[in-house]
């Protein structure tokens, strides 16, 4: 037996590293096994260069449970390390830098995932094991080599009986680390770590179910099943996203989508298979799932990988805000993902990769538009609000998205903005020549104002997303002469103002006459009195919210954007008189005032009823007097 010492010149260094990392000390798992999967991975690599002759066998990686000797072994057949390997990459390399961790981040707070960039992959089973025993046998023609340590800078190696090629370690587990000698716990963080590394891994075995061979058949063709015990093989060395796009077809794109949310019974709508060698290597699959209006429990689920190796389930920060929406795998040996996040934040690769990504959304979507109209027109309402979003904050994707983000009509036909400005020319410009977008969030509600407005042959879109009132202000700034206004925001002859003139049919003093009748029935505080001259078949009576306080409160509400102090304040409402409604002649001229109160009052009422505005007392009144003039 031969003793060493590990050369750092930071003694107590280990309890520094393990406090430091504590929360995150199932890290050395992956950390063990992505070592296991590179050394096979460079066996097959040098036997397919020649270096290596012969048969390289069974390569399947193992981890096994020794609950009665407080073990953990991860057990590999990569290549190995002689005993000169072994004390120059594990002790001198490693430790070398976990003391560059410490001299670094001794005084900082800031170190998750930090482990491997440091070389402290091998050294993060120290975090929660006592004593770490190494027995390899290289693919070289040398000596095994049994290597152990204990918590100390000393360490010893010796002659080992290992015949097979390869390398096991030994984790003896701490007593503050039994978790890790559960068979559940160990489970669980394969799924996690392990589930698409590219050499099969070994977790003991399981039961299934396969046709006995003599095994007699039903009248269905069934053949009697046998029950068999086979390797329990934990992950999939092959993930769909390393594969190619021709071999996948719809259905492997759904099946790994499957693969990756179990719990999700939901179909993507479409996916982009990402795959890039220059200037950076990235793969990946990304998925568009259904959007619901609640964005915030269907974001942040795409999955970080180096080479299948899982990162991060967090991409929120490495890639823009909006494609958090998207699910799916994205794979980049180019990431540095053993930084930290606010590191990762202002890597210039990370940037051109979230770029990259970016653009490949917006033309995929747009590809997606040109090829099949129809079928781009039939996900739009789920895909709306992951494009208004991206539009919103995304310069780049807003100059593409232009081209293929659509407005729904009440009428159920889709137009780009260029094809409704179009669409609108003959009928829907004002006399300034601003084209007017008039829209409803809310088709129910707002069923007698559409149908007024259709009756004037106007269109009504249907915008209705959280995004809307920013997606519109935005619409606005980079379109000239487009504005876009809720259909209950202002009378129709407001909001599309023509140069033709109706002559009104009272006179000011005549308005003056009926201002404080109407004041008396309604709040004041509430509702502005306007005369408007309106045409005669319009309501008598309309209630309208002004866009621009409505659009602010909105924007408020959905954060960003509005005023400060906003949200407190009251709505505020126009009540609208028709002055060429015969109802309004008709309550002007009335010379009773009891009868000239109530029918105000009927007419307000009918309004606020129609703008849903009308509650408590009031209706409850409204309910009564009506039946009494019924009857
Ligand atoms: P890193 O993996 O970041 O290089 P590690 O501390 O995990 O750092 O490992 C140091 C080195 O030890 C590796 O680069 C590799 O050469 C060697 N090594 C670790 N584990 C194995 C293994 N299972 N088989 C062969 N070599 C290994």
């Amino acid at each position: 037996m031969a003793k060493g010492k590990i050369k750092v010149n930071t003694e107590n260094i280990f309890p520094i590293i393990k406090k430091f990392l504590y929360s995150d000390n199932e890290i050395f798992l992956r950390e063990l096994v992505s070592n296991a999967t590179d050394a096979t991975n460079k066996l097959k690599t040098y036997s397919s260069t020649g270096e290596l002759k012969g048969d390289i066998g069974d390569t399947t990686i193992e981890i096994e449970i020794r609950k009665e000797e407080k073990q953990l072994i991860f057990r590999d057949r990569g290549i190995g390390m002689t005993k000169d390997e072994v004390v120059k990459y594990i002790a001198d390399i490693a430790f070398s830098g976990a003391e560059e961790f410490v001299e670094k981040y001794k005084d900082k707070g800031d170190t998750a995932n930090i482990i491997g960039h440091f070389g402290l992959g091998f050294f993060s089973s120290f975090m929660v094991a006592e004593r770490v025993e190494i027995n390899s046998k290289s693919y070289k023609d040398e000596p095994a080599v049994l290597w152990s340590r204990d918590g100390s800078p000393e360490f010893t190696t010796s002659k080992s009986d290992k015949t097979e090629r390869g390398t096991e370690i030994i984790l003896h587990i701490a007593e503050d680390s039994t978790e890790f000698l559960e068979e559940a716990r160990i489970t669980t963080l394969l799924n996690k770590y392990c589930k698409f590394m590219p050499v099969a891994i070994k977790f003991g075995t399981k039961q299934e179910q396969k046709d006995d061979p003599k095994g007699k058949k039903d009248k269905d063709g069934n053949v009697e099943k046998l029950t068999v015990t086979v390797d329990n093989i934990i992950n999939n060395s092959e993930p769909a996203w390393t594969k190619s796009p021709s071999k996948l077809k719809d259905e492997g794109y759904k099946g790994f989508y499957r693969e990756l949310y179990p719990m999700n019974f939901q179909e993507p709508l479409f996916h982009i298979h990402l795959n890039v060698d220059y200037p950076f290597n990235l793969t990946g699959i990304l998925y568009f799932p259904k959007l619901a209006n609640n964005i915030e429990i269907q974001k942040d689920k795409i999955q970080l990988y180096s080479n299948q190796v899982f990162v991060t389930d967090s991409v929120e920060g490495i890639v823009p805000e909006f494609l958090t929406l998207l699910h799916g795998v994205i794979d980049s040996p180019d990431i540095p993902l053993n930084v930290s996040r606010s590191y990762l934040q202002t890597d210039s690769n990370v940037k051109k990769i979230a770029s990259h990504i970016t653009k490949k959304v917006a033309d995929k979507l747009a590809s997606l538009f040109k090829k099949d109209r129809k079928d781009f027109e039939s996900k739009w309402d789920d895909i709306k609000v992951f494009i208004e979003y991206g539009m919103l904050s995304e310069d780049k994707f807003n100059e593409k998205a232009e081209k293929f983000a659509l407005y729904k009509s009440t009428d159920g036909t889709y137009s780009t903005m260029e094809e409704y400005k179009k669409k609108l020319k003959a009928n829907q410009v004002d006399k300034d020549g601003n084209t007017i977008c008039l829209y409803t969030n809310d088709e129910q509600a707002h069923h007698s104002y559409i149908e007024t407005a259709k009756e004037r042959g106007y269109d009504v879109l249907i915008l209705n997303s959280p995004l809307t009132s920013h997606f519109i202000s935005k619409i606005e700034q980079s379109n000239e002469k487009v504005k876009f206004a809720r259909i209950d925001s202002d009378t129709l002859d407001k909001l599309i103002p023509k140069d033709e003139e109706i002559p009104s049919k009272l006179t000011e003093k005549d308005e003056e006459k009926l201002k404080p009748v109407i004041e008396s029935v309604v709040k004041k505080e509430q509702f502005m009195v306007q005369f408007e001259s309106m045409n005669e078949k319009e309501a008598p009576v309309l209630i309208t919210e002004p866009e621009f306080m409505r659009r602010m409160k909105e924007q408020q509400a959905m954060g960003g954007g509005g005023m400060m102090g906003m949200g407190s304040m009251p709505d505020m409402y126009n009540l609208v008189i028709n002055s060429n409604h015969p109802l309004i002649s008709k309550i002007l001229a009335e010379k009773d005032e009891t009868k000239q109160k109530d029918m105000t009052k009927q007419a307000t009422d009918l309004a606020l009823l129609s703008q849903n505005l009308l509650k408590g007392e009031d209706l409850t009144n409204f309910i009564k007097r009506s039946t009494e003039l019924i009857s």
